[in-house]
């Protein structure tokens, strides 16, 4: 396994590995960029089926977090933990006591905080061994839990879209179509039901869809979700939805969910341009967890989140502007934006 000439190494500041026998932790910290403050990110479990695969994830996700930290206006670099584990079958508090020890080891680099396959419980386990763990304070609005945050910044940035592509301000009848019913799909669905939008939901789960349609959601088959005629097709399940067979088949005039890595390559952003598809750029419109971290972080208090989660919407309009005046794909200039950002101190210290 090689990490410098590994395809999504980029310019990472460190990389660190952990195995720890007692506990059978095996892990990965990667920082990607500290040139606006600290690397936070989650600590994702995953069963990783290689060290490639984990080692790929890490690096990826963690480039991705300055790049989603930078445009939500926050002083943080990316970072990404990976544990290579099942979540269902291996967590055990040993291990999170261990992994703690990794991240305490780094003194500060890197700031972890929940992600997919931990908890808020399993954070609590790891604080006992670091300073350094977000989204594990007790008296936070919802207790750690980023996804309603996530929801509420990808809802901001629905209404931007629609302000911006149909000049439309109210979610009266606008039709919207969720893939993935889960934390945030559903914290979503409610936001825009609350407002009167028409939501259709599907997720393979069928606890989640029973629970988006109490809601009041329709449920489709999670084959068809993503050809429905609506006005805005939200991927909230996993990445690499928006691929070659798929971008063809999109009715919807604007794409805006809280997936990551929604496009399954660059090339995606350029054909939902030619389209005349507005994509809100996913690590622009699902900043809201980040956002809601830091504040719990750095600031220790909720007050400030919900106003800043809501200039979510400003950026991407920004960023849809920026396209349509330059005649590029919004994904493309959503990355231009951030590395004006976090790229600037670099450059002045070289200069
Ligand atoms: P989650 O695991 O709670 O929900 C995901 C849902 O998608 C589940 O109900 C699952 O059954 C469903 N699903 C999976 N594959 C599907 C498919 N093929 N078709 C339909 N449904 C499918 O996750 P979440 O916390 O709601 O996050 C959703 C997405 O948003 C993820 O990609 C995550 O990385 C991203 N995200 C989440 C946050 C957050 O605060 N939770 C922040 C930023 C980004």
């Amino acid at each position: 396994m090689t990490v410098f000439n590994s395809p999504s190494f980029d310019r990472h500041e460190l990389v660190a590995f952990k195995e720890d026998h007692a506990s059978g932790l095996r892990a990965i910290i990667a920082v990607h960029n500290t040139n606006l403050g600290p690397a936070i990110g989650g600590c994702r479990m995953y069963p990783y089926t290689s060290d490639e695969q984990a080692l790929d994830d890490v690096l990826r996700l963690s480039r991705g977090m300055s790049y989603k930290s930078a445009l939500a206006g926050l002083p943080l670099g990316g970072g990404k933990a990976v544990i290579i584990g099942d979540p269902a079958t291996q967590k055990n508090r040993l291990l999170f006591r261990a992994m703690g020890d990794f991240i305490e080891g780094l003194n500060g680099q890197y700031i972890t905080a929940e992600d997919s396959g931990t908890g808020v419980a399993d954070l609590k386990i790891i604080n006992e061994r670091t300073r350094y763990v977000s989204g594990v304070m007790d008296g936070s609005q919802f207790g750690g839990d980023p996804s309603p945050y996530t929801a509420q910044g990808v809802y901001c940035g629905i209404k931007a879209a629609l302000a911006y592509r149909q000049n439309v301000t109210s979610l009266k009848g606008v039709r919207v179509a969720v893939q993935g019913a889960g934390a945030v799909g559903r914290h979503l669905t409610q936001l825009l039901i609350n407002d009167g939008a028409v939501v259709f939901v599907a997720d393979i789960n069928p606890n989640n869809l029973k629970l988006a349609q109490d809601l009041g959601a329709e449920s489709v088959s999670p084959e068809a979700i993503f050809s429905l005629a609506v006005d805005v097709l939200a991927p909230c399940a996993m990445g690499g939805v928006i691929d070659e067979q798929r971008v063809g088949q999109i009715k919807a005039g604007i794409i805006a969910g809280a997936a990551n890595n929604q496009l399954a390559n660059a090339i995606q952003g350029e054909q939902l341009r030619q389209q005349g598809i507005l994509y809100a750029p996913d690590f622009v419109i699902n900043a809201g967890g980040i956002i809601d971290v830091y504040h719990q972080r750095i600031e220790g208090s909720s007050d400030n989140t919900a106003a800043h989660v809501e200039s979510i919407g400003e950026t991407l309009q920004k960023i849809f502007r920026r396209a349509d005046k330059l005649s590029k794909n919004t994904a493309t200039v959503a990355e231009e934006l951030a590395e004006e950002i976090f790229l600037r101190p670099m450059k002045t210290a070289a200069a």
